[in-house]
């Protein structure tokens, strides 16, 4: 089997003013589809199985053979993530976390704003390419990380043990996810971001998460 592209839930325009219509279309139909096409020509050469969910693929990369391992670890998390990212933001019922989600949010960081102060340092402060996320760890608390390049919470033994969780918000800081509309201002980015989180899904995830806890 090869991996397809999950379909986008919404319009390439549903996340202005917060993120252009182009720069969603772009990252979505270039960036997110060369990730996947780039997976599945490395798998397919090595004439290596694909599993059927990708995360199986990426949360044990020792597993992989060494020959296709950065391939893998670099365009199989970019498919990944983006499946992710694209997933956590769009319209929106909830306006924030559930109730649940918000006293692990409250115990880990003190309150809403203080987490959203965190999550927006790790943003800022990942140097280059990346990604910063919200993660329910095994223990069942919540933590802010950041990842370099493609790589993600969920690759155990690729991160640093404190950095390994499930994730359940995402954000982009590789300058194609903003520069078209914010050049060189991903704090201004980052701060309208909160605009677009799907709290729905988010708060979904949780539970999907704490269930496995
Ligand atoms: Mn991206």
């Amino acid at each position: 089997m090869s991996y397809t592209l999950p379909p986008l839930a919404y319009a390439y325009d549903a996340l202005e003013p917060v993120i252009d219509a182009k720069t969603v279309e772009i990252h979505y139909s270039k960036h997110h589809q060369t990730y996947c096409d780039n997976l599945n020509k490395t798998l397919a050469q090595a004439n290596y199985a694909a599993p059927e969910c990708v995360c199986e693929l990426l949360k044990d990369l020792s597993k992989v053979p060494e020959a296709i391992r950065t391939a893998v670890r670099n365009h199989g998390g970019g498919f990944m993530n983006h499946n992710l990212y694209w997933k956590v933001l769009g319209p929106s019922k909830a306006k924030g976390p559930n109730e649940a989600l918000m006293e692990k949010i409250t115990q880990a960081f003190g309150d809403f704003e203080k987490f959203k102060a965190e999550f927006e340092a790790a943003a800022l402060g990942q140097f280059g390419s990346g990604w910063a996320w919200l993660i329910v760890k095994q223990d069942g608390s919540v933590a802010v990380v950041k990842t370099l390049n493609q790589d993600s919470p969920i690759m155990k033994g690729v991160v640093p043990a404190n950095i390994e969780g499930f994730p359940i918000l995402l954000i982009d800081v590789w300058e194609h996810a903003y520069y078209l509309k914010y050049q060189n201002r991903r704090a201004e980015h980052v701060k309208a971001y909160w605009n677009i989180v799907s709290w729905d899904a988010v708060n979904e995830l949780y539970e999907k998460a704490a269930a496995k806890n």
